[in-house]
């Protein structure tokens, strides 16, 4: 009698703890951060310093720092250039690369480190041809930022895995001024707060201002959450025109072919993405600083991971995964660096190191600095019309008759 009962019963307990605790662990699992994969942002900058100092011939390290009220920022900049061999350094080729925007993207850091380490040889990519390697790089002059969004990482590391934003929650790739603040119909101000102005942050004004002055011929912003390699425009649908668009096309479809499988989308972000994104870096690098190769790569992604289950979705998990993915995005780098700068010929804005500075001043005045700068000037000539206007009716009118037609000078805002 009790039997059929008992049986019913346990199994209809077991389904019910299946529903409950099966959906939660299926659904709402929060993968936590392998840290026996992952350095902590920390360890990360410190392991990077180590060695630069263990190669200062080619490495050199700065911090650059800015600060907004009480809001600080500060970005280490790796620079390798090996100066006592290879081309004048005049002629050298300049990349600019830049990990961890967002804080959750973990991998990206991990891969910058990957990447220092294969240039300075400690660390060996499979099949790689070292000879080839030297006559690569002592043609260029790279630039590798780690860690970009360092204050949004740490809040991820505090225990808020999905953050993307900076320190105080502006996302760091809205918040240039390329068609800064426009708001597409999914906007979700939690993903993409672009600031309350272009170059509001501290962390995008020192990234404008290092982008600025290095004046790099190859740019690449480096993301996860997805295997793509994109060019601009990432705010409307649209790739650029003639030799610029060649020489990308040309040199992502080779890079997807070789290092990511014929995985990764190829194309403009905007077209490709399937959303419109505002304000980000790479546009700004190649429509105002006018950078002949600016890219962005998006180098991994679990597209199964669950909405709130970050850690996952952007990061690899296990080691296998991990190890490929330095392996494959450092592998294609180098081939980045070998290929990019024998395109650039055919782009039209090969610039040579010594006019870069003198283009400093040209560049940053394009866009809406150009506008300010054009308003400046009309106002000093109004003003110096209005001056001399009122000098020479006073002349005439002193001349002609001292008592009627004087201006009252207080009149006149100068
Ligand atoms: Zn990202």
């Amino acid at each position: 009698m009790d039997s059929p009962f008992l049986s019913f019963f346990v199994i209809y307990s077991l389904q019910l703890w299946w529903v409950v605790n099966g959906r939660k662990f299926s659904d709402h699992h929060i993968t936590p951060i392998r840290l026996d994969l992952y350095r902590s942002c920390d360890n990360l900058i410190e392991d990077v310093k180590a060695l630069v100092d263990r190669h200062p011939d080619v490495f050199t390290m700065e911090t650059m720092k800015a600060v907004d009220n009480d809001y600080s920022a500060a970005i280490s900049v790796i620079t390798y250039n090996n100066p006592k061999r290879g081309l004048d350094e005049k002629l050298k080729s300049r990349i600019l690369i830049s990990f961890g925007q967002h804080g959750r993207e973990l991998i990206t850091s991990e891969v910058a480190l990957h990447l220092l380490s294969v240039i300075s040889k400690e660390k060996m990519l499979p099949n790689m041809d070292l000879s080839s390697l030297d006559k690569t790089l002592e043609n260029l002059v790279i630039k590798v930022v780690p860690m970009e969004n360092l204050n949004g990482r740490r809040l991820v590391e505090a225990g808020d895995p999905c953050e993307r934003r900076n320190g105080r929650a502006v996302d760091l790739n809205r918040n240039w001024s390329v068609d800064w603040g426009k708001k597409e119909q999914d906007f979700d101000p939690y993903e993409e707060n672009p600031g309350t102005a272009p170059f509001s942050e501290p962390e995008t004004q020192i990234m404008r201002k290092l982008s600025t002055s290095f004046n790099p011929h190859i740019w690449v912003n480096v993301h996860s959450g997805m295997e793509a390699m994109f060019m601009p425009y990432d705010h409307r649908n649209a790739t650029p025109d003639g030799s610029a668009f060649n020489a990308m096309k040309s040199i992502l479809e080779d890079l997807n072919h070789h290092h990511c499988g014929g995985r990764c989308l190829v194309g403009s972000g905007g077209g490709s993405v399937g959303y419109l994104a505002h304000g980000t870096s790479t546009d700004y690098i190649y429509d105002a600083l006018k950078v002949p190769m600016a890219f962005t790569f998006e180098i991994y992604g679990d597209l199964e991971a669950p909405s709130r289950d970050c850690f996952r979705m952007f990061n690899p998990i296990n080691l296998a995964t991990f190890n490929r993915v330095l392996n494959d995005w450092s592998a294609a780098f180098i081939s980045l660096f070998e290929r990019g700068p024998l395109l650039l010929d055919g782009t039209s804005d090969w610039v040579p190191i010594d006019s870069y500075k003198e283009l400093v001043g040209r560049k940053e005045v394009k866009g809406m600095d150009m506008i300010d700068l054009g308003m400046q000037e009309i106002r000093t000539y109004f003003r110096l019309f209005l001056l001399s206007s009122v000098l020479l009716m006073f002349m005439f009118c002193s001349r002609i008759s001292k008592s009627k037609c004087i201006p009252s000078l207080s009149s006149i805002h100068l």
